[in-house]
């Protein structure tokens, strides 16, 4: 059974016209899923409905065979990252990884033992004591993302995480991700218009183009279309 599957998904913002149209994908456990393709053809409309953050015009959406289309239960076991990073300014590293947690009651004990083991995952155990506001683009960066894998998702969700980086950075960022997906033991979905970040990430990518998909293929399938 597919992990996360879409029939027939369409989504029409109020006042628009269709962003997103009859969109149909199965997403299994453990695939890295790019959503590729030029700015505004819904990428990141199909990532938000995922992640239960947008309403569905219509069609259906299943998580783990369950109809999820209710954007009030979104208990689905997912975490995002977001292109500006979207940390709590006026917390610490610390306690920005920690909130979830926090939020779910988890024991303190046990939340500070995450938080240790997430930043030493992405190499951020100095940074801990700072605020967003002390730190870098790419510090920020794996604080987002250590923020939404502490709780160890299901799914691991990334819209354009690294274009706010520049290039030398994107590039080393890239590196990371790719080992944290070999690390955990997650299903990753990827926004990007970046065909290098496609190709180099995903094991599935799925080509966009004013709403709808051109195409679904592995990497090494796409790089031999003429
Ligand atoms: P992408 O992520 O590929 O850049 P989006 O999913 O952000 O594309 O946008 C798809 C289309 O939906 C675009 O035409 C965009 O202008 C429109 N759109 C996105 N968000 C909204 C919104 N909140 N309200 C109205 N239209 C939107
Ligand atoms: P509270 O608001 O109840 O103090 P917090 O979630 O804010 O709970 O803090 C969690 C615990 O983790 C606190 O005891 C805090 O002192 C501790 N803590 C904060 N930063 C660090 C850190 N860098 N390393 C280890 N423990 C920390």
């Amino acid at each position: 059974m597919a992990e996360i599957q879409l029939k027939h998904v369409t989504k029409i913002y109020e006042g628009g016209s269709a962003a997103v149209r009859d969109f149909n994908l199965e997403i299994h456990e453990r695939e890295f899923v790019i959503f590729v393709g030029p700015s505004g053809c819904g990428k990141s409309t199909t990532l938000r409905m995922i992640a239960g953050l947008e309403e569905i015009t219509e069609g259906e959406l299943y998580v783990d065979g369950e109809y999820m289309n209710d954007v009030e239960s979104c208990d689905r076991d997912m975490a995002m990252v977001f292109q500006n990073y979207a940390l709590y300014p006026h917390m610490t590293v610390f306690d920005n990884i920690a909130y979830s947690m926090k939020l779910k009651k988890v024991p303190k004990g046990e939340r500070r033992q995450k938080v240790l083991e997430t930043a030493k995952i992405l190499g951020i155990e100095d940074l801990l004591e700072r605020k967003p506001n002390e730190l870098s683009g790419g510090q920020k960066q794996r604080v987002a993302m250590g923020r939404a894998i502490v709780r160890r998702p299901k799914a691991f969700l990334m819209d354009e995480p690294l274009s706010n980086l520049d290039a030398k950075l994107r590039n080393q960022m890239r590196t990371e991700i790719r080992s944290l997906y070999k690390r955990l033991n997650t299903t990753f979905i990827y926004v990007t218009h970046d065909q290098v970040e496609a190709m180099t990430l995903g094991t599935k990518i799925v080509v966009m183009k004013d709403g709808v998909i051109q195409q679904v293929d592995t990497p090494g399938q796409l790089y031999h279309y003429p």
